[in-house]
């Protein structure tokens, strides 16, 4: 099973996580489509893979997120992989891995990417007090190893280390090491806007040239990337150390874990 095609789908709300260091505030929406809309939305499009990823963490409320990728796998006998902040509870957690266990019988993949930017100083961009903590969300996705669900960690965007220091990223990947089947790195990406909710001065940092793989092509000719090569470097070698495999980008972290590579 070759993963090529892929298509991202979310909630049409503004996420309430309200992270600063997110692109998804600027992208406008003047619908909220029903869960039916959304996925029939993409009935004519060719795809291997669905994202419940786009313009807002759709498990920001997990009932919505588990509704909307029930009802995908329902229409779609598609994969699915899952982006998000959140945990769920332990009723939450059980209708998850029924989705797993139907998904898996007619041979296709559920993948749970949780992301993460830093341990104390995650609160630079997240508001730490509407979501879990970064050490939950890691003893969760070992929950969900355990039960069979693929899992990768998102230390996704890499912040420079003056900001979120590498110690903090390297005891995130220790932390992980057992939890996640990978990780998948990208950098900083950031505009005006989010320079501004930053507090960041433009000025302190030092940008290069990027890709658009994860701004999907929102907002893409708005946004700098940030240089983030030497940490990029620093978690590489922890990563090596540790025997995680690391990607820069979410398509081939499947495929590896699809065993295609
Ligand atoms: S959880 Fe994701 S979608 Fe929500 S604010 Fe943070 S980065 Fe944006």
């Amino acid at each position: 099973m070759n993963i090529q095609k892929r298509v991202l789908i979310s909630v049409d709300d503004f996420c309430p996580f309200q992270c600063k260091h997110c692109y998804t505030y600027q992208i406008e929406r003047d619908v909220k489509r029903t869960i039916d809309q959304i996925v029939a939305s993409i009935a004519n499009e060719k795809f291997d893979i669905v994202y419940i990823s786009q313009r807002s963490d759709s498990f920001a409320d997990p009932a919505v997120g588990l509704e909307l990728c029930e009802k995908v796998f329902q229409r779609y006998k598609c994969n699915i992989l899952i982006i998000t902040r959140n945990i769920l509870d332990n009723n939450q957690y059980q209708r998850l891995l029924e989705l797993n266990k139907i998904m898996t019988a007619q041979n296709k993949m559920l993948f749970w990417a949780c992301s993460v930017i830093g341990m104390e100083s995650a609160n630079v961009s997240e508001n730490t007090h509407l979501i879990p903590k970064t050490t939950e969300r890691i003893k969760f996705l070992s929950k969900l190893k355990t039960s069979n669900i693929r899992t990768m960690l998102l230390i996704r965007p890499l912040f420079p280390s003056f900001i979120i220091p590498n110690s903090e990223i390297e005891k995130i990947v220790e932390l992980a090491a057992n939890s996640a089947h990978c990780i998948i790195t990208g950098p900083l990406m950031v505009n005006d806007k989010i320079l501004m909710r930053l507090n960041i001065g433009e000025k302190t940092l030092k940008y290069c040239n990027g890709d658009t793989e994860y701004l999907q092509g929102a907002l893409a000719e708005s946004m700098k990337y940030v240089d983030v090569s030497d940490e990029i470097a620093h978690l590489d070698k922890i990563c090596n150390k540790l025997k995680v495999p690391l990607f820069k980008h979410s398509m081939p972290a499947i495929n590896f874990l699809l065993g295609n590579t």
